[in-house]
């Protein structure tokens, strides 16, 4: 991609009305523009790092056998009067065709996805079932001035699962667990994400949340650094301060950002929906449900706050919109062009800064945007023998022949 060709453009202030790093950092990077406090609109840069989360999201999904559907975000009023959520949820937006509000914008879809699978699943032969989509969710947040941390129009990937009993949905509980695992893991932050013990929901003793260690966080987390793992501070008296597994006592406080949670359910949303199933003996049981959410938008903002300086992003290689970041320098680009197509034909994803710029301009745009290698090539550095490489989170560059360069990157 050529930079001169990019639908959007860098600012070298944030907008005065934004607090947090990751939205000052990623609208002055031309990745999101705000529309209003809690939406943004997603641009090529941001939308391409967006698209890397979830494809990495989806990977891991469907290998714990999820079923990708997509599911409405309008829903009927009377699904939501079933489960008390009509007005027992005060973040709940309520629509309306006419003057009657008789819709809502769903903030999650265990009050679609119950009745659907009520349509699917007749006896213990069509269960276990998992099924998950990315779909726009919707939330009345008052306060949304965390950036893309806290918005009031999201997209979550929630996964749905369907069992006979508890210990089936234990099981695979497991599993989404390790799932979630592999995708913090994968996408940079495995160092930094905690499997977090929670204050139990009805069916558990303990829920499960997974919270990225930030000073950002609006969640306060005690670590346990021996077994890696953290409890989140509502419940950390019920286990007396002390590590659930170890034991350990001298556990570090610190500001986290839940990035993802996983919710033993129970028959909580099958009996509203009279969810059942027929089991061997021709016997009408409930079936017993999880649900397991990730927000790939919070994700993308929980790394730029983990992953920056005070010069701009440091994606992590997974993620990045673009792999390289090529610049060329001086009035004859035709070199730089040359390179710039040899990297397309080789496969490697770059952007091409051929703007008609200062060198100086370049070079903060580089580092605001944060791809992870940086190639410069100009009359210098040809003369030198070869373009000046250098990764975004290392201070110095090495001239590599452009021979040599694809080894490299
Ligand atoms: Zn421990």
């Amino acid at each position: 991609m050529k930079q001169s060709q990019l639908f959007s453009k860098t600012n070298k202030v944030a907008p005065k009305d934004e607090e947090s790093i990751n939205a000052q950092l990623l609208i002055r990077g031309g990745y999101v523009d705000k529309l209003m406090a809690g939406t943004y609109s997603y641009l090529p840069l941001g939308w391409r790092t967006y698209k890397k989360l979830e494809e990495i999201i989806r990977e891991e999904i469907n290998a714990v056998d999820g079923q990708e559907i997509f599911m409405p975000s309008m829903h009927p009023k009377e699904n939501w009067e079933k489960t008390g959520r009509w007005d027992g949820l005060d973040v709940l937006v309520k629509v309306g065709l006419g003057e009657e509000r008789n819709m809502a914008l769903a903030p999650t879809h265990e009050e679609v996805v119950a009745p659907l699978a009520k349509k699917i699943v007749e006896s213990y032969k069509d269960l276990p079932k998992a099924v998950y989509h990315f779909q726009n969710k919707f939330r009345g947040e008052k306060r949304a001035k965390s950036g893309i941390l806290r918005l009031r129009e999201f997209i979550m990937k929630d996964l749905y699962s369907f069992h006979v009993d508890q210990t089936d949905l234990d099981a695979y509980y497991d599993r989404v667990a390790q799932a979630y695992k592999n995708i913090f893991e994968r996408a940079g932050i495995g160092a930094q994400t905690y499997f977090t013990y929670a204050s139990g929901g009805t069916f558990a003793k303990y829920s499960h949340e997974f919270q990225a260690e930030t000073e950002a966080g609006e969640d306060t987390i005690y670590v346990c650094d021996a077994c890696h793992i953290a409890i989140n501070k509502e419940i950390i008296e019920d286990l007396e301060h002390k590590c659930p597994l170890c034991g350990n006592a001298s556990l570090r406080e610190t500001k986290a950002v839940e990035v993802g949670n996983i919710f033993k359910l129970g028959t909580k949303y099958s009996t509203p929906f009279n969810l059942t199933y027929k089991d061997q003996n021709g016997e009408e049981k409930p079936i017993i449900m999880g649900c397991y959410g990730i927000g790939p938008q919070r994700l993308m903002g929980t790394i730029v706050e983990i992953f920056h300086d005070d010069k701009g992003i440091l994606w992590p290689e997974a993620v990045a919109p673009f792999r390289v970041h090529l610049i060329g320098l001086g009035k004859d680009l035709s070199a730089a062009e040359e390179l710039y197509q040899k990297l397309v034909t080789e496969k490697i994803e770059v952007l091409f800064d051929d703007r008609e710029v200062s060198a100086g301009e370049k070079f903060a745009d580089a580092d605001l945007l944060g791809l992870p290698y940086r190639i410069i090539i100009s009359e210098k550095s040809l003369a030198a023998g070869g373009v000046e490489l250098k990764k975004r989170n290392e201070k110095d560059s090495q001239i590599v022949k452009i021979e040599e360069l694809l080894g490299g990157l």
